[in-house]
């Protein structure tokens, strides 16, 4: 492809794009396939080559849209909003158009740097200290896994570079609660943690956040059993009833054991840039590292999960290896990403962030963030009005999680979760709404994110009518 036909197909691309964000309210929310109908539409060889850029135009709007859930449609309320603002769009276009290599700092001096400053200006949105520097890793998960190898290193004074974890004859362990999302575990295996060694902490039966005095009593016993607390991960913001473990109180418990807090704040972190919400975070200055999500309810597209690091030297010394092809002219004056995580090369992903910024402004963020916490305050009050539907757990930001028992099923907990399960099943099959099933302490709930860019108010009437069509 040259440059001048590139140009011609990226008009109509963009008109596209625009076009489908003008009509996404016309569409299904979740799409009208079953497993294998997507892949059946394609052919099972490769292609020859030789499609036009309109040919490619239609097949998108043919094969692939209509097997897209549509997670910018206002009807949207399931898992996390998923906001990618068109502005944060361009900086992807930009990032892709100038097709950086980001494997050093010399391979793109300018991907490094505005990630630096962009990183910064984020940091100071969210009131975090200059004590913090960032980095963007590609999502909270491999944040968490980043932190899981820091602490694992930090707990065994860099085995590593020695005997290994198993040389280090100690068990390390590590400590979250049932609310921890299930990326925590998943980093704690995948960095060596035994499964026998993850703790999972009681929580207040009410928010579902840590109990600090329980984590202090079941750390306490696991050092005087031998072993050595590596690492808690707290959640700010829990991805089923936002539940806020106690920060200020788990890093006390912390210091005493030299133990890594991570705080994962994948979905909540986005309030941290409303001075009103920050008394929620209280303690994280305390933490060890932070992970957030712009690419959730901030709204820039994925994917730029900011991770914050109090101390980046001691990742450097665990990630850093320092080949001969990749060593640096600029000695240690220059930030090299590469160290600060698990790949080599990286996208210029600060473009989606710097445009987002620059163009919406954090005041256009944060009026927003505000909509939506109102948003789900009222929606919370409204549904307790009708008959049979009770909030399960407190509204701390923008998830509501409701339950429907009709008097029929008092008493009975199967049926009632099944009730609750069918309920959301319906809605979203229905293509109107989206809304995804979650359990709670063992039953089906129903559970309300809001936050979606284009969801307002009168989208929320709409879902309290269909929930009600669906009870009777
Ligand atoms: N942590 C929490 C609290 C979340 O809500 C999520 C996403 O659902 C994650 C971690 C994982 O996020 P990512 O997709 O960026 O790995």
């Amino acid at each position: 492809m040259t440059p001048e036909e590139f140009r011609e197909a990226a008009h109509e691309l963009v008109d596209w794009i625009a076009d489908r964000r003008i009509d996404v309210e016309n569409r299904r929310v979740l799409p009208d396939v079953r497993p294998g109908d997507i892949a059946a539409a394609f052919p099972a060889a490769p292609p020859a080559g030789g499609a036009t850029a309109a040919e490619m135009l239609a097949d998108l709007e043919t094969l692939v849209a209509p097997g897209n859930t549509e997670v910018q449609h206002p009807m949207h309320f399931g898992w996390f909003p998923s906001n990618a603002s068109l502005s944060s769009i361009l900086g992807d276009i930009a990032s892709s158009g100038i097709s950086s290599l980001g494997i050093s700092w010399e391979s793109s001096p300018s991907l490094t740097e505005v990630e630096e400053v962009v990183v910064d200006w984020l940091r100071q949105l969210c009131g975090l200290s200059g004590e913090w520097s960032g980095v963007i890793q590609d999502t909270a998960s491999t944040a968490c896994l980043v932190a899981m190898l820091a602490a694992r290193e930090r707990a065994t004074d860099h085995a590593q570079i020695g005997a290994g974890t198993l040389g280090f004859g100690q068990r390390l362990h590590v400590y979250t609660t049932n609310e921890g999302h299930s990326s925590v575990r998943k980093a704690a295996l995948l960095a060596g943690y035994a499964a026998d060694d993850i703790r999972v902490i009681d929580v207040d039966p009410w928010t579902r956040d840590m109990d600090s005095e329980r984590l202090a009593v079941v750390m306490a016993s696991d050092v005087e059993a031998g072993g050595v607390p590596a690492i808690v991960v707290a959640s700010s913001g829990s991805t089923g009833v936002t539940a806020f473990d106690p920060l200020a109180d788990i890093v006390a418990v912390c210091v005493e054991h030299d133990a890594w807090v991570h705080v994962d704040a994948a979905m909540a972190g986005a309030a941290m840039m409303l001075p009103e919400r920050r008394h929620q975070f209280d303690g994280i200055e305390g933490a060890d590292s932070i992970s957030w999500n712009p690419h959730k309810w901030m709204g820039t597209i994925l994917d730029t999960s900011l991770m914050y690091l109090r101390d980046p030297d001691h990742l450097i010394r665990v990630m850093s290896t320092n080949p001969s092809y990749l060593r640096s002219t600029t000695g240690g004056e220059a930030t090299q990403y590469r160290d600060w995580g698990i790949p080599l090369g990286r996208r210029f992903r600060a473009l989606k962030l710097w445009y987002q910024l620059c163009i919406d402004g954090p005041e256009s963020v944060r009026t927003r963030l505000r909509r939506d916490l109102d948003n789900a305050a009222w929606f919370a009050t409204q549904i307790e009005r009708f008959d049979g539907w009770e909030t399960v757990a407190p509204v701390r930001l923008q998830t509501v999680c409701v339950r429907h028992t009709p008097p029929s099923l008092l008493g009975d907990a199967d049926a009632i979760s099944e009730h609750n399960h069918a309920i959301a099943r319906a809605i979203n099959e229905s293509g109107q709404a989206f809304m995804s099933p979650s359990m709670l302490d063992g039953g089906w709930i129903v559970r309300v994110s809001i936050g979606v860019e284009s969801t307002e108010r009168h989208h929320l009437e709409r879902l309290l009518e269909l929930m009600q069509q669906e009870v009777g």
